[in-house]
């Protein structure tokens, strides 16, 4: 998460404050609990510790994760598929990758956007999703949410910058839900909800920004409370992050979980996804497994 600060060189140093002596295992909360009172903000390394620990609780057990949470793949939302700001052109040419999924999340917030939009609408007729990735002021965010249903656009990600409350309180009294105004970069952790109600219709959930499946889950409960949308997304990460990002996608509204679809060499097998649908492994755990070999990633 570089937008953080937290580099992968930062978050290796402070792992090796961590040791989860084996007895923990047995007691994935707690353990996970007391490793968030060490890391505090290390959210994503936190989020790697917390995968490892439900994983091996699942293992421990000899069954997968996703069979001890009864989770069913067939109740999740289908994955949509992003498309990286570029040039139209560019992004017009990135479709063809997007293969089966039925939905593409277009990511907006320069200078050509309505030229990106018009020609990716032209292309394809797929459902699209918009994230501004804060990528607008309040005019811009305005202009765009009275015209995006007419674009068959189903919701927009993160129209104003995270700082800019009293922007997303008037662009959602002005919305009035007709577009799902759902926020991303606003909100990490569950303790971020009570701040936002009132400037959005839902909130995106990432591991790698809340710190895992633990605090993820505590957030599902929240934002229902609050009658808050729900997306289950993700960074560029491994298939490590999306597996375990997928034993949440039927509790959500919106999946949006191609964060190693979007991986030139994915270190990791784990979930797979037909037609945007989640598939399970059938392994113990989370069920992901390293393709290569451990020593180019952990030295001898
Ligand atoms: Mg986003």
């Amino acid at each position: 998460m570089a937008y953080l600060s937290q580099t992968g060189e930062v978050l290796l140093s402070q792992s090796k404050a961590i040791r989860v002596p084996d007895y923990y295992i047995e007691r994935p909360e707690e353990a996970i609990q007391e490793i968030r009172a060490v890391l505090g903000d290390f959210h994503p390394l936190l989020a790697a510790m917390d995968m490892a620990i439900h994983s091996a609780w699942a293992a421990g057990q000899g069954h997968p994760l996703h069979r001890i949470w009864q989770i069913e793949a067939k109740n999740a939302p289908p994955s949509s598929f992003t498309i990286a700001l570029d040039t139209p052109e560019r992004m017009v040419e990135r479709l063809e990758f997007s293969g089966d999924y039925p939905i593409l999340k277009i990511k907006l917030g320069g200078q050509d956007d309505v030229t990106r939009l018009k020609a990716i609408r032209q292309a394809t007729t797929k459902t699209l999703r918009v994230d501004a990735n804060e990528g607008w002021d309040r005019q811009t965010a305005r202009w765009w949410i009275e015209r995006l249903p007419d674009w068959n656009v189903d919701l927009v990600e993160q129209p104003l910058p995270r700082g800019d409350r009293e922007g997303l309180l008037e662009l959602n009294r002005i919305n009035k839900g007709r577009i799902p105004i759902i926020l991303d970069e606003s909100v990490h952790i569950s303790r971020d909800i009570p701040g936002i109600l009132g400037t959005c219709d839902g909130i995106n959930i990432k591991l790698a920004k809340c710190g895992g499946l633990l605090e993820a889950r505590k957030m599902i409960h929240l934002a229902r409370e609050h009658g808050l949308r729900i997306m289950g997304g993700c960074m560029l990460e491994s298939s490590v992050g999306i597996t375990a990002a997928a034993h949440l996608a039927p509790f959500v509204d919106f999946v949006d979980l191609d964060g190693a679809a979007l991986l030139a060499d994915d270190p990791f097998d784990g979930v797979w996804f037909e037609k945007g649908q989640v598939r399970f492994p059938d392994r113990p755990g989370l069920g992901v497994v390293f393709r290569g070999n451990p020593h180019d990633i952990f030295g001898e």
